[in-house]
């Protein structure tokens, strides 16, 4: 038995779609993003890879799309599944695009939020106002495995971006990563200081699923 129908018999539900992170919270803010716009796909057909028990491949691309779409095809063809991934991270403009795809790792310590934050506010601290324009960016894959020509993969890299500025000080307990320090253009708040569903109707994540949406339905029948 493949690992994905071992899944499916656990859940009760065949998986359709592969969501290729390990972190619960992705899950849960994709589906979101996703099913309103995939109506064919039921929530639980719908299952991140580690409940298919597939490990994380190696990020090693330079890019965003690279990233996203090493995931994908990690996910794709370990579970004989279409997989979708994304890769995302911040891009500030005097840093010429940095942290960009080494944004969870900024400070040298993968995932650490408040060393990341502390070192771009410590290197930002002489940049004025109106030189602190940054953006969030996200690559959003899909992969499907025989979906191509002939047999080969199909493969579809779409990206979203949220376009902003650096303030001067942490704002707002909510989201995460960088959210507290980045006020979304036309916005009086910063990214943490918005509700869930107010930050994925502007986000670069949003934006990005919801034009890889159609593909996905398409993929799905
Ligand atoms: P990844 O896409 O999960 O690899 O995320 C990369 C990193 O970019 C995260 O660890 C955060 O530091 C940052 N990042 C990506 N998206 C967001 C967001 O929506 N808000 C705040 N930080 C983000």
């Amino acid at each position: 038995m493949s690992e994905a129908a071992a899944g499916s018999r656990a859940a009760g539900v065949a998986p359709r779609l592969v969501l290729a992170t390990h972190n619960a919270h992705k899950v849960g803010e994709l589906r979101e993003i996703l099913l309103p716009h995939v109506p064919a796909l039921a929530p639980e057909a719908v299952v991140g890879a580690g409940v298919l028990g597939l490990e994380p491949p190696v990020e090693d691309g330079v890019t965003f799309e690279a990233n996203a779409l090493i995931k994908a095809r990690a996910i794709a063809h370990a579970a004989g599944l279409p997989a979708v991934a994304d890769d995302s991270g911040i891009s500030v403009d005097v840093l010429g695009g940095a942290p960009g795809v080494f944004s969870a790792r900024w400070s040298g310590r993968h995932g650490d939020d408040a060393a990341n934050n502390a070192l771009l506010l410590a290197q930002l601290a002489d940049v004025p106002d109106e030189h602190r324009a940054a953006r969030f960016v996200c690559a959003a894959a899909l992969v499907v495995p025989g979906g191509g020509p002939d047999g080969t993969d199909a493969e579809t890299v779409l990206r979203g971006e949220m376009p902003g500025r650096l303030l001067r000080a942490e704002q707002g307990e909510g989201g995460f990563g960088y959210d507290p320090l980045f006020q979304p253009d036309g916005e009086s708040r910063s990214a943490g200081e918005l509700a869930p569903e107010e930050k994925n109707a502007i986000s670069h994540r949003g934006r990005a699923f919801r034009a890889l949406a159609p593909a996905i339905a398409a993929a799905l029948g």
